[in-house]
């Protein structure tokens, strides 16, 4: 059984949502901070497959270990699956969490409630030290983008996103809650079967 994987993500948040999601199973991760080495990646892929995949090769190659690499996005109906995968550039090169989040409320502004679905995306990719990818798994949350941002938890599009089944924003739920539900939770749990089997 492989037990160390490298995390193919520089971002501290999904790095502290990702890692209670493996460790019980008794997986050793490493982060790409820990190799200084390993530089930035371009995302130019046009799906989420191909963006992990490019993460995940990069990362198995540039540290000799087996990685795990997530690319995930906000697919809003009412802009024909807008954002997706530019949801980390949205507002343009630079952006901050804060600038993408008014550029939705805008974009969505004359959009009424019930119209106003979405869901949050999350690809898995896992290469090995060559950095063939040997395993893919890919799921979703849907929830309802709301008119002002509720919570302060979490990260990116999460004060928005409200999950109806909680009437909360993924902005408002603990890191526990969200730890089950998200799109993200979903893909490792469907991962975790296969990375036991490796
Ligand atoms: P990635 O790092 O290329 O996968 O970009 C993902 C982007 O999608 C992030 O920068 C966020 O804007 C958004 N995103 C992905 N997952 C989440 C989440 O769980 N909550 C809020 N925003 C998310």
């Amino acid at each position: 059984m492989i037990s160390r994987f490298v995390l193919a993500t520089r971002n501290a948040k999904k790095v502290r949502e990702m890692s209670p999601l493996l460790t019980p199973h008794g997986f050793e991760l490493l982060g790409l901070d820990q190799y200084p080495n390993a530089g930035p990646v371009e995302e130019t892929g046009a799906t989420f497959a191909e963006n992990a995949a490019i993460k995940a090769t990069h990362a198995a190659l540039a540290t000799g270990e087996w990685a795990i690499a997530d690319d995930s996005g906000l697919m809003v109906d009412a802009l024909g699956g807008r954002p997706g995968v530019y949801s980390a550039r949205y507002a343009g090169p630079g952006c901050t969490d804060a600038d993408n989040n008014a550029k939705l409320l805008d974009e969505l502004k004359d959009v009424p409630e019930d119209r106003r679905g979405a869901g949050f995306v999350c690809h898995l990719a896992v290469a090995n030290p060559t950095g063939l990818i040997c395993l893919n798994v890919e799921c979703s949350c849907r929830g309802r983008i709301i008119n002002d941002r509720r919570g302060v938890q979490g990260f990116g599009y999460d004060p928005l996103f409200l999950v109806p089944e909680y009437h909360c924003t993924f902005g408002e739920l603990s890191l526990l809650v969200k730890s089950q539900l998200s799109h993200r939770a979903r893909a490792f749990q469907r991962l975790i079967p296969e990375l036991l089997k490796l």
